[in-house]
């Protein structure tokens, strides 16, 4: 309805007044993006600008070619960052970086120099401190080797990645992304071995491109878009679950009479509260270079995604963590909490991070688009077969870059996406393939795309984005693969270091053999019908939730691992530590660090969950039942003496005082399962026992527990329900 229909309009004027002062108070908050957009990144327009043209020059031959920068050099550029992040307020410098935790670290040092005789000081940073940091790092996790080599690590500058000013409650802070090695040059972070899966797959492309004939692109990089779920609770509401405090997701609720069954939330409008965290949210991600693109909301109420528009994988991987921070430094300014948990509340869906892949050269030609000619064509189904092969070989590993104790309440447990690792190419490729793996020829497309006869004949495959199967963990969409399977808390570094160096191991098999084919058309046909064939069954194109799937995969022997601690022994497997070492991403070492880290990391954060149920158990629920049994035993007596039916009443207080007796029988189990598991010598066999015995002592005493909250009367239960949590914010 138009304002000048509105009834109230013509019987009380004010209505249009009251409009138009609310339009302009919204008015004066306009921005224009493209005025904000990066103002806080040290970005090539800014280096352009500030520095000399022959530093400037020496700079890009570093990001573009994986020079070492000079001393000399690097002094000019850290003084012309050090002038422009003052200029914006920034009083601190940080070395921004990504180790084993899971979460970004920073250590923060001011400019200021020691004081002059006459009580000034001065704002210094040279070029050492900007390539290399020394933080004290012997707390972060290192599964070992700093123990082997050398206690310390160090933090060395990625200048593929652009350093930016954060504004926030410590005022204003110089970040320089940065790697995280030890002395010996051993990765102890995310970024060191996606900056070399990087480098594998960029030889590998540039080797299969060239036998293409393709003599120009100079650089290949993997493009990565995240699409990030997470969901906002009202602060106040959050800070009385002490569950969602210590482990970010709820560990007792009872549903409440609402779930997500009438898909009414998913892309509904969007609530005015949320409207504007979300705008804060882009302005901040905007200023800090980030192109945030697409917000809405999710299926599961209270849930929401962002997603920015794709870049390089390790700039898009930084990109993610500024995201995932930003979320929850504004959801605090807006009263809000922000949960990236993969699972915050049972019942209903969790969240998770499309990893949206693409290999891309530096003169914009993507090897995941189809093409028009025959020609771009083969070179197409050459990359799509080996693709197939590296995901079928791989499939643990992939599986394994997804897996954190979160995730495993989401993958395989009856929600998007299965735990089997399998890839959808939708009806016309799919088409395409079949004929290939059956005739070695493909004759016609049934999209009625043209029929292109070169060298062979191959149909022209049109670009098709619009055959979607949100039910499969790995899918073709049109130019790119989107890899559903992580976690919303995770890191996206270890999925795209899986990705990079398994593609670059099936492009490097493939290139082995073609380099040296007297016949390359006819061997790189064969070729692609060969790794077509051998590889189809990890094609699946049908509904990867049912239950015949998981029977069919298990015929066609593809892996079915279910948790985490399965998982992640495919990390040292004889093909993944061959892999990883033949393409300098891990040592073996390095790869034995992080399992060993991995299941301490496991162990760590269920023991913290049962700790915290026990603890709440113990002190919140149990008294407050108590409290509840003591009123419903005083009103029997006072309505027995009033000599009326206290009947129900009676019946409430057995069937309480049952489940009473119940929670706290389980809670004793509980906490003996903890207590033998915590005794236990760190690694698999210890995370297998929180796995298997602690897991489930958590559900049996969860059990009971949501059912008293059906019965105890609301105001005595000690904590905000699922319904107040999820449809109150
Ligand atoms: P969806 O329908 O799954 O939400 P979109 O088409 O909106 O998918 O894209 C999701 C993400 O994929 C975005 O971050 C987008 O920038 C990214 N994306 C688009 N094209 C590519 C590409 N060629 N390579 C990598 N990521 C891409
Ligand atoms: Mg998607």
């Amino acid at each position: 309805m138009k304002l000048m229909e509105c009834p109230f309009y013509v019987i009380c004027p004010y209505v249009f007044y009251f409009h138009q002062e609310k339009e302009e108070k919204i008015m004066s908050e306009y921005f224009n993006v493209a005025d904000i957009f990066g103002e806080d990144v040290f970005n090539e327009k800014v280096m352009q600008e500030r520095l000399p043209k022959k530093v400037y020059k020496a700079l890009q031959k570093t990001i573009e070619e994986g020079k070492e920068l000079d001393l000399a050099t690097a002094d000019v550029i850290a003084a012309a960052m050090k002038d422009w992040a003052i200029e914006k307020g920034a009083t601190h410098y940080t070395h921004w970086f990504q180790p084993l935790t899971g979460v970004t670290a920073e250590k923060h040092d001011s400019f200021i120099t020691a004081p002059n005789p006459d009580g000034t000081v001065l704002m210094e940073f040279s070029g050492k401190e900007l390539i290399k940091g020394e933080p004290d790092a012997s707390s972060f996790p290192s599964g070992g080797l700093r123990a082997t080599f050398e206690a310390r690590g160090y933090t060395a500058w990625d200048c593929t990645s652009p350093a930016f000013v954060r504004h926030d409650a410590a005022g204003a802070i110089l970040c320089i992304p940065t790697a995280f090695c030890s002395y010996t040059g051993e990765a102890l972070d995310q970024k060191t071995p996606l900056l070399r899966s990087m480098e594998a797959i960029n030889t590998q492309s540039l080797r299969l491109l060239r036998l293409f004939g393709n003599t120009t692109s100079k650089k290949v990089t993997p493009s990565v878009g995240p699409e990030q779920e997470y969901f906002l609770v009202d602060e106040k509401k959050f800070m009385q679950r002490k569950d969602l405090i210590f482990t970010g997701r709820t560990l007792f609720g009872a549903m409440p009479p609402k779930g997500q069954e009438l898909d009414d939330h998913y892309f509904g409008t969007i609530r005015q509260r949320i409207a504007a965290f979300m705008k804060d949210v882009n302005k901040e991600l905007w200023k800090l270079g980030v192109p945030a693109k697409t917000q809405h909301n999710e299926v599961a109420p209270a849930q929401h995604e962002l997603a920015p528009i794709y870049s390089e994988a390790n700039v898009a991987v930084d990109q993610n963590q500024i995201v995932m921070q930003t979320l929850k430094r504004v959801a605090c300014q807006h009263g809000l909490k922000c949960l990236l948990h993969e699972k915050p509340f049972a019942g209903v869906n969790g969240s998770g991070k499309h990893n949206n892949w693409s290999i891309t050269t530096d003169d914009g030609i993507n090897l995941l688009d189809p093409g028009k000619t025959p020609h771009e064509n083969i070179q197409f189904l050459l990359v799509l077969s080996c693709i197939l092969k590296a995901v079928d070989t791989h499939a643990d590993l992939l599986r394994e870059s997804a897996a954190d104790p979160g995730n495993d309440h989401r993958l395989g447990a009856n929600e998007a996406p299965p735990a089997i690792i399998s890839v959808f190419l939708g009806e016309q490729l799919q088409d395409v393939v079949s004929q290939l793996v059956s005739t070695g020829e493909a004759t016609h497309s049934n999209k009625g795309g043209i029929l292109k006869t070169g060298v062979k004949t191959l149909p022209d495959l049109e670009k098709d984005a619009t055959d979607r199967n949100r039910t499969s963990p790995f899918a073709f969409t049109g130019n790119k693969f989107e890899f559903r399977m992580v976690g919303s808390r995770d890191s996206i570094a270890s999925p795209n270091i899986v990705l990079n160096t398994i593609v670059a191991e099936a492009f490097c098999d493939a290139c082995d053999i073609l380099e040296k084919a007297p016949d390359f058309d006819a061997e790189v046909h064969s070729l692609i019908k060969r790794q077509l064939t051998e590889h189809q069954r990890i094609v699946f194109n049908g509904n990867g939730y049912s239950p015949e799937w998981v029977e069919e995969a298990e015929r066609r022997g593809l892996p079915n691992i279910k948790s985490m601690v399965d998982a992640i022994p495919s990390l040292v497997t004889d093909s993944s530590v061959a892999m990883f070492e033949k393409f300098g991403v891990f040592t073996k070492a390095e790869l034995e660090s992080r399992v060993e880290i991995k299941y301490e990391n496991y162990s760590k954060a269920i023991n913290i969950e049962a700790k915290s149920m026990i603890d709440i158990a113990s002190k919140q629920i149990i008294p407050a039942v108590i409290k509840y049994t003591r009123s419903l035993a005083d009103t029997i007596n006072t309505v027995k003496a009033a000599g009326a039916d206290a009947s129900v009443q009676a019946e409430l207080l057995s069937e309480t005082s049952a489940l009473l007796v119940e929670t706290k029988a389980a809670l004793a189990k509980l906490i003996e399962i903890t207590a033998t598991a915590g005794a236990m010598a760190e690694g698999a066999d210890q995370a297998k026992y929180y796995h298997d015995s602690v897991m489930t002592a958590m559900s049996a005493l969860r059990e009971p527990v949501d059912k008293l909250e059906m019965i105890v009367d609301k105001e005595m239960w000690p904590m905000p329900s699922y319904g107040d949590l999820l449809f109150e914010v």
